[in-house]
């Protein structure tokens, strides 16, 4: 066993890492409430600049999902299509008011249900060339204890 591969967020600035308890970044407008997320500097509701930096809840509710079954166009695609497996997308809404579109970490229709909790998770997007690893946000089915620490992502 070597050492652990190196991670690296596929983003700077989309969430707090590392973390025992990841957050998404956003930001929320102190003039009409509206939050965004990835961060915004200006508001895209009101163009207010007055916007503060935010930590979103980790659980949500599934809003809608669906399953992508094929590597969809590149840019923005920029995984391996030859490796493509099938990945769960969907619009997790949160308690802050906004849908945040993201990876699911199953993709088994059996396991989604509209409206069921989901949990952030960090995930591996995929390999580099070096070695190191690019790590995405997804949510995951949460568990149905609220008290449970039982990480989800798997
Ligand atoms: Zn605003």
């Amino acid at each position: 066993m070597g050492s652990p591969a190196k991670q690296v967020p596929i983003k700077e600035g989309l969430y707090t890492w590392p973390a025992a308890e990841p957050q998404l970044i956003g930001s929320r407008c102190r003039d009409c409430d509206e939050v965004s997320f990835p961060k915004q500097d200006g508001c895209p509701n009101c163009t207010s600049e007055a916007t503060e930096e935010i930590l979103l809840s980790r659980r949500g509710s599934l809003w809608t999902w669906t399953i992508q079954r094929f590597p969809p166009p590149a840019p923005p695609f920029i995984g391996e299509r030859e490796s493509f497996e099938p990945f769960g997308v969907g619009y997790i809404e949160l308690p802050e008011g906004i849908r945040i579109e993201s990876r699911l970490t199953v993709n088994d229709p059996a396991q989604l249900e509209i409206g069921m909790e989901m949990e952030l998770c960090i995930e591996k997007f995929r390999d580099r060339e070096d070695g190191t690893q690019l790590m995405t946000f997804a949510f995951a089915p949460a568990c149905a204890e609220p008290t449970c620490s039982e990480p989800t992502c798997v």
